[in-house]
């Protein structure tokens, strides 16, 4: 099931220029009402059910149904993010309620390494990176052999 806005959780950002669902949605799906200062996702049939809403938004005014191989049927999935790990809710069509807690990096936040200490020339758009072997863990890219 789509992403869906609760107005009563939604303070529209503040009135930033942006909203941090509006930033984050790689559909670009939500929009303002800027009378309202509500948010709200303008085409369903669009969405991805991607969960980016749902966990950058600062007041968990974005929920998703999760479809059944993820969490039973009619169960709502809440996530709630920290510096180094986010908390998922999941709440049952019983009403019972259930935590994970899951680590999301292994670098200090601020301190990761953009290039992951593979030599680049300073260009993060090098194809170089992609292809180092290294970070492939394998003594050598394959190649088809012509
Ligand atoms: S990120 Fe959350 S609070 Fe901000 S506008 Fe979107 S739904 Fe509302
Ligand atoms: S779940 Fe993903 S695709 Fe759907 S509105 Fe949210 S960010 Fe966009």
């Amino acid at each position: 099931m789509p992403s869906y806005v609760n107005p009563e959780k939604c303070d529209g950002c503040k009135a930033l220029d942006k909203t941090a669902c509006q930033y984050i949605c790689p559909n670009d799906l939500m929009v303002l009402d800027k009378d309202k200062m509500k948010a709200f996702n303008r085409d369903v049939s669009m969405c991805w059910e991607c969960y980016n809403c749902v966990k950058i938004c600062p007041t968990q005014a974005i929920e998703i149904r999760g479809y059944a191989d993820f969490v039973p049927m009619g169960a709502q999935v809440t996530p709630l993010r920290s510096t180094d790990s986010i908390m998922w809710t999941v709440k049952f069509r019983n009403g019972m309620l259930k935590r994970f807690k899951f680590p999301i990096r292994t670098t200090p936040e601020g301190q990761a390494v953009p290039d992951g200490g593979f030599e680049t020339k300073g260009d993060l758009n090098s194809l170089e990176l992609l292809g180092e072997p290294a970070s492939l863990r394998l003594p050598a890219v394959f190649t088809l052999k012509k």
